[in-house]
């Protein structure tokens, strides 16, 4: 290269002495500016011949080179002899994309049919025929927008699908506080929808009500079923439940807390002056209640322990006996799930025996008036009196009581809160 520049030199120097020699220069711009790399501008000799090459950048090809208005060549590299300034230009243009769309049932689509051009902006809206709806835009299996006017930026050839369902394929959701729900769909072999729960941070995701049947339907975040009819559908969350210590008098049970498996070591059963069924409570809880029977008895009440410790599965089981009679929704007023009751605790009875049991009615048998003027000197406290449904998250449940010990019962007493506000406050205060 060197010799030739070399060579060069001494023929220009030659030329020069003989006829004179000049440099000129070839000067390059593109059409639009930034559309290409360009090669090739710089100081020529006079005579020289010269390459000159436009690379187009990404979304663009290349049309022509032109000088003064007047094209000179249709290719990309230009080679040409160099004999005055030259100022050439390279033309380019955007490049042009096909998009195709085709529908899954029954619907058309409004777009210009013309191509779209690199870059720009481009809408195909989506039109349900009567009876349809809109589900969403797809490409390769993939949801792409789910918008029916879809709005994109020009920058490949597209091949999308508009899905469309008949209205009653549908899914009503509703979403509870502390998360949301992906809808996807697929039409083939059938109209298949799943649904996803994305908890917000700090929530989980606890399971899926048809609101119809108010059953449970599913508990995996992620949902998948034919959908050939209406439904309504309820994601569930709540607020990540807090571990608390089942073996503390003091635990904190509720909606929002969880003693997982926990069970007692200490449970005994009761004698059947105190519960006919023999029911199991831990051992200083049957001593208490003991102690209050004969009180009671004293002032002409017959206490009866109905119900007494309840495991973890037969929580469990008890629950969604529950929940598939009344439905879901309804028997967490009444029932815990399992880990969350306090039963589980083997520290909470239910009192019962009389011919109002388990009823609102339970509140004025000897035993219910009894209990509600006398228990917590014995060390129980009544969980979920009536109307503080909101806190508590049970209904009124006049026979049920849990054993904290005289002194804590005592001082809950004269605090005028509900147990649970009450534990929440001893916990925060240790
Ligand atoms: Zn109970």
């Amino acid at each position: 290269m060197k010799k030739t520049w070399l060579s060069f030199g001494l023929i220009c120097l030659a030329a020069l002495l003989l006829a004179g020699c000049d440099t000129v220069h070839v000067v390059l711009s593109s059409e639009p500016g930034q559309a290409a790399e360009l090669i090739g501008a710089g100081a020529y000799t006079q005579g020289q011949e010269a390459t000159v090459s436009a690379m187009p950048e990404p979304g663009w090809e290349f049309v022509s080179w032109t000088q003064g208005g007047q094209v000179v060549s249709e290719t990309s590299d230009f080679t040409f002899v160099v004999r005055r300034k030259t100022k050439l230009t390279a033309n380019l243009r955007p490049l042009e994309y096909a998009v195709s769309a085709l529908a899954q049932g029954q619907g058309d689509f409004l777009y210009s049919q013309e191509p779209a051009r690199h870059g720009s902006e481009y809408t195909i809206t989506a039109v349900p025929e009567r009876g349809y709806r809109f589900v969403c835009w797809t490409e390769q299996g993939e949801v792409v927008s789910t918008e029916a006017e879809y709005t994109f930026t020009a920058a490949g050839h597209r091949d999308l699908t508009a899905m469309f369902l008949p209205e009653d394929y549908k899914v009503d959701l509703e979403i509870e506080e502390g998360g949301q729900v992906a809808e996807t769909w697929t039409l083939l072999p059938a109209a298949q929808v799943t649904l996803e729960a994305i908890p917000r941070e700090g929530y989980e995701f606890f399971g899926w009500v048809d609101l119809q049947t108010q059953q449970e339907v599913a508990t995996q975040e992620e949902y998948s079923f034919i959908c050939e009819e209406r439904r309504s559908i309820l994601a569930r969350f709540r607020k990540e439940l807090v571990p608390a210590d089942g073996s503390s008098l003091k635990a904190v049970v509720g909606k929002q807390t969880t003693i997982g498996e926990y069970a007692p070591a200490d449970l005994v059963e009761l004698p059947s002056h105190l519960s006919v069924k023999k029911r199991r409570v831990r051992s200083q809880v049957a001593d208490a209640l003991e102690i209050m029977a004969q009180a009671a008895q004293a002032e002409g009440a017959k206490l009866n322990v109905d119900s007494g410790y309840r495991s973890y599965s037969t929580q469990h089981n008890l629950f969604y006996r529950y929940a598939k009679r009344d439905g879901v929704l309804a028997a967490e007023r009444y029932s815990a799930r399992p880990g969350q009751s306090e039963h589980q605790l083997g520290t909470a009875v239910d009192f019962g025996g009389t011919n109002r049991d388990y009823s609102d009615g339970f509140a004025d048998t000897s035993q219910g008036k009894w209990l509600l003027a006398n228990a917590y000197k014995f060390g129980f406290a009544l969980s979920y009196p009536r109307g503080s449904e909101e806190i508590t998250g049970y209904k009124y449940e006049p026979w049920h009581y849990r054993y904290i010990g005289v002194e804590l019962a005592q001082e809950w007493k004269e605090s005028g809160l509900t147990l649970i506000e009450f534990l929440q406050m001893k916990n925060q205060a240790d």
